[in-house]
């Protein structure tokens, strides 16, 4: 991955005669040559030479030396207390981390420490909270391809969260990864990523894991016959790699490799899919719906439809809601079972609330099981566990006498896994401490032998808590003290003037300047049982502790299983508060096969997010299918066009993920797929690359939509010159109508267009209005049937900011163009160039008094007159007619 990986050369070069510790590190180096070493040295994490260079500048830490008899080498470390900050910046960096711990008690080694790489850190195998979004997936990605297929595998790690999918083509793998967007991807040595557009670090994985046989038998291992699910080469050797790829992230149990198991067995479900099984929302539709990822922040609220959405009480449903939204369902019934659940928690309003304030007592129990499974938490992860399985019998009785079908199975669902509570509640100390090896983590209770040892343990404080008292009687020394220090243990300590009194049995253990220490037989074997009782005890603690973790590991299935029925329950009854509180109505799903082709009917709907940061939002009426299904929608900027036609897609998405939608009423027939081409009016840097962006999608648009799908243009054509721009505009409008039949709506500045739609059987126009006053423009927001008549590039201009003495200058210059003499060479049809960027005949206030003409008169005026007409300031951005305008203004002064 990067050329200063793998040993350092300076180190190759020294061979065998590097100390035994460099070359520990040397041969780590060389086995994990595509991850950075982070070499344990007592409480520190060493990197050295060349991998020393990289961390001491990625993480601003100071570079030294370590001299030996074998010479001088660069080294950086960081400490390892505050080791996953450091290397989260590794991982940012584009580096894996191969940690290598100190797997042997230094006083116990012979030799050199022995040391063993624990885990591997990578972007998409992280299984640390700290370096984790609690609200999202933490997807690797595995990508394989046939001579005529392409295989997609991806797993979080962190929870178990397992897909597989395949496609004849590259870019529905592509849309795939979007959707999921991965954080790391693995291929085949050898493939070309690049077509499957991952944005993440990609890299290329061991062959061997690839190759189809071993990949068919991990599989197997994991899920049972593979050829029973799946049946594609592809999928299977994608998953197999990912699983070898996630076996070799893993590193060993609590940081030795002593007893994990061979298998991750929280990883026993896998989900293969076809991507057509859902709404298909590739890359450029959730980026310009604002799904996930806020494009642009209008106002100072930066919400998305996932944040408007997310009243989710815990991580589980937090995620779990971003995972339906991302996979919008087709199948009417799935969808109405959702919806039928939303309903029922929308009409149980008490019953929701109290489930809500249960619910956030519910930890992120996936990631904690996933943790348990791979020997990496600790007790009180156990017992967040116990307290998470507490809530279960509560939200059960909440949910005494639901209904509906999907809640009454997801309340069977919560299994209270008694049996692993109460193992847990036995075993694990109520406050346990957060290391697993120093004791305070098993109930004495829990073991007749560990009982024993703290007993003996207490017994033996007891005695020397005595100690002082019976002391001081016996030897008649009043100031005698007993005490302790960790380097001499136990001690009885005399001053100085009363060493005379010492008992023949006191024998000396250290001198200080006032005083003699000293300790008798007794005390000796005292402390040597206590020591001993205390020894054992912890390690019995660890060794009981392991054991309940990996019991409780055995019963990662039912947890996960319960983790999916909270999640879900969670989910729905966010939805349902979002629908009661913001005044969403149950949306009609109708089934295709009904075949009434009834496409989208929305009464009084409204933008789910523009409607929060709007002090009022102007609901509206959408109807589309099968016979009129194009819409060409025009009106003047800011109108509310673009606004308009998200929220058409976003009710969509609702619907389909089984939500309720803000609008009053909604039939919707689910739509297989949501393309988009819009927003190039937020390219104010325009130019050729918005132009040849915009074709690529229209491209994938004209190419893959069917007649099911919905289809958003905004402006197709603008990035080009305006005759270029509108004959596209109308090819593509032809094309959509006749040959694709999609669900379309086409905002347009081009009014041409509003005549082709008149001619096209399944195509209508609708337009947004503006009230204009003399002195701005009022918009309300409504859409109508019918083409729009004008729009106002001026006063546009004005709201825009532009100076006053600018749109002054400029609506005078409007004037005098419309007077001027070359008006019937105006480019263009010469209605639609008057109702586009001319004020209509008739007294507009700027004819009383005569535009004032510059000193020189009607020459400049003329060119002028010619430029403006050349100016189309419908399709121009406020920026751009700004600079227009500037320019203009400049020629005339
Ligand atoms: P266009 O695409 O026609 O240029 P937009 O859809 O971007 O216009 O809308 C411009 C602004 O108008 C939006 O940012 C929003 O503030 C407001 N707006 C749009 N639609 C509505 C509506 N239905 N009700 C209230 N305000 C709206």
């Amino acid at each position: 991955m990067d050329g200063a990986l793998g040993p350092p050369e300076k180190m190759a070069e020294r061979g065998d005669d590097l100390t035994p510790m460099l070359s520990q590190y040397y041969d780590l180096c060389a086995e994990y040559d595509d991850s950075l070493v982070l070499f344990q040295v007592g409480d520190f994490y060493e990197t050295f030479c060349e991998a020393a260079e990289i961390t001491a500048r990625l993480l601003e830490i100071t570079r030294t030396q370590r001299e030996d008899s074998t010479g001088t080498y660069p080294m950086a470390g960081i400490p390892i207390d505050n080791a996953e900050s450091y290397i989260e910046t590794l991982l940012d960096a584009g580096y894996r981390v191969a940690v290598a711990d100190q797997v042997q008690d230094p006083e116990e080694a012979t030799g050199v420490v022995e040391r063993a790489v624990t885990r591997i850190v990578t972007p998409g195998t992280l299984t640390e909270d700290e370096l984790l979004d609690t609200e999202d997936n933490n997807f690797v990605a595995c990508l394989t391809e046939d001579p005529d297929r392409y295989g997609l595998a991806l797993l979080d790690v962190s929870t178990g969260d397992f897909y597989v999918t395949s496609a004849r083509r590259e870019s529905a793998i592509a849309d795939e990864v979007s959707r999921f967007a991965p954080a790391e991807a693995i291929v085949e040595p050898g493939t070309d990523a690049d077509p499957f557009d991952a944005d993440c670090m990609v890299s290329p994985y061991d062959a061997e894991a690839f190759d189809a046989e071993a990949a068919a038998e991990r599989v197997e291992a994991y899920f049972g016959s593979p050829d029973t699910q799946l049946a594609e080469d592809v999928e299977t050797r994608a998953c197999g790699a990912l699983l070898a790829y996630a076996e070799y992230t893993r590193g060993g149990e609590d940081g030795g490799s002593a007893d994990a198991a061979d298998r991750l067995d929280y990883l026993n479900h896998l989900t293969r899919y076809e991507p057509r099984e859902y709404m298909l929302l590739d890359r450029v539709a959730l980026g310009s719906l604002e799904l996930f990822e806020r494009r642009t922040v209008h106002g100072d609220e930066d919400v998305t439809l996932l944040g408007v959405l997310d009243e989710t009480s815990c991580a589980l449903g937090s995620r779990k809601l971003k995972d339906w939204l991302r996979r919008p369902l087709l199948e009417p019934d799935r969808i109405e079972s959702r919806l039928d659940a939303v309903e029922e928690w929308t009409r149980r309003v008490q019953a929701r609330e109290a489930a809500r304030e249960q619910l956030r007592d519910v930890y992120d129990i996936e990631r904690l099981i996933a943790r348990i499974s791979r020997g990496r938490a600790n007790a009180r992860d156990l017992r967040s566990l116990k307290a998470t399985l507490d809530v279960v019998p509560e939200l059960k009785a909440t949910m005494d006498g639901f209904e509906s079908e999907r809640l009454v199975e997801l309340r069977e669902a919560l299994d209270e896994l008694a049996d692993v509570r109460d193992r847990i509640d036995r075993a694990i100390r109520e406050d346990p401490a957060r290391e697993i090896t120093e004791g305070d983590v098993i109930k004495p209770s829990y073991d007749d032998e560990l009982a024993e040892l703290r007993e003996t343990e207490r017994e033996g404080k007891a005695w020397i808590d005595d100690l002082e008292a019976s002391e001081r009687e016996r030897t008649g020394i009043d100031s005698l003290k007993v005490g302790h220090n960790s380097v001499h243990g136990y001690y009885i300590e005399v001053t100085n003037p009363n060493l005379d009194s010492v008992p023949d049995d006191y024998n000396r253990r250290q001198t200080l300047k006032n005083a003699e220490r000293f300790y008798t037989p007794e005390l000796k074997e005292r402390e040597d049982e206590i020591l001993r009782a205390e020894n054992r005890a912890d390690d019995l603690e660890h060794e009981l502790f392991r054991e309940v973790r990996r019991e409780v590991a055995g019963e990662s299935e039912r947890v996960q299983a319960v983790a999916d029925a909270l999640a879900q329950l969670d989910v729905l009854a966010a939805l349902a508060e979002v629908a009661a509180t913001r005044d969403y109505a149950r949306p009609e799903i109708v089934d295709e096969s009904d075949g009434d082709g009834s496409g989208l009917r929305i009464e009084g709907g409204r933008h789910p997010v523009v409607e929060r940061t709007q002090r009022s939002f102007v609901p509206n009426d959408t109807d589309l299918d099968s016979e009129r299904h194009f819409a060409v929608v025009t009106g003047p900027n800011m109108s509310g066009k673009s606004t308009y036609m998200r929220q058409v897609a976003l009710i969509t998405v609702l619907a389909q993920t089984g939500s309720f939608v803000p609008a009053a009423s909604a039939r919707i027939e689910p739509v297989d797929r949501i393309f988009t081409r819009v927003g190039a009016s937020d390219d104010i840097a325009g130019g050729r690359s918005t132009f040849m962006v915009e074709m690529t999608e229209l491209a994938a648009i004209l190419q893959s939509a069917t007649e099911d799908s919905l289809v958003l243009l905004d402006e197709v054509g603008r990035g080009t010159s305006t005759t270029d721009g509108l004959a596209i505009a109308r090819a593509v409008t032809e094309y959509v109508h006749d040959e694709v039949g999609a669900l379309t709506l086409f905002a347009t500045h081009h009014h041409e267009l509003t005549e082709t739609a008149d001619d096209l059987p399944g195509a209508f126009n609708l337009h947004f209005a503006a009230e204009r006053t003399d002195e701005e423009v009022v918009f309300d927001h409504e859409v109508r049937e019918g083409a729009a008549t004008a729009s106002y590039g001026v006063q546009v201009a004005r709201e825009a900011g532009v100076p006053d003495a600018v749109v002054e200058r400029s609506k005078d210059l409007l004037a005098d163009a419309d007077d001027g003499p070359e008006e019937s060479a105006a480019s263009g049809p010469p209605d639609a160039a008057e109702r586009e960027s001319l004020p209509e005949r008739g007294s507009p206030p700027e004819r009383e008094s005569p535009p004032e003409v510059v000193a020189d008169g009607s020459a400049v005026g003329g060119d002028l007159a010619t430029r403006l007409r050349e100016v189309d300031v419908a399709t121009m951005t406020p920026l751009e007619a700004m600079n227009e305008l500037a320019e203009l203004k400049r020629e005339v002064e």
